[in-house]
């Protein structure tokens, strides 16, 4: 028994054997497609502050054609803008702690 050369065919010459039309087989092996965008990892999401990657998630919605432009800048002013607020409340309870201590 010797292991086909085709790994589509089997060197049948035919793509499918089990369905009604039997496609020619050209024996050129396809090389593997890249996941299709939603399905790939999320592996660069790491590190990041919560602020950060809500400003992430703003650029790839754009990107993706789900956010305008224009929604997309006031969706980034408006992460900005809580993001300042809690810093200068971070700010003034590490202010406090340091002066009560
Ligand atoms: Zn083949």
């Amino acid at each position: 028994m010797t292991t086909p050369r085709c790994p589509i065919c089997q060197d049948s010459g035919f793509k499918d054997h089990s369905g009604f039309a039997m496609d020619p087989c050209d024996h050129q092996v396809q090389p593997p497609q890249p996941l299709p965008i939603l399905l790939q990892p999320a592996t660069d999401w790491t590190g990041q502050t919560i602020e950060q990657r809500l400003e992430e998630c703003a650029a790839a919605l754009t990107i993706h054609g789900l956010l305008s432009q224009a929604a997309h800048q006031r969706t980034l002013d408006c992460i900005r803008a809580r993001g300042n607020f809690q810093r200068e409340q971070h700010a003034t309870l590490a202010e406090r702690t340091t002066n009560d201590g």
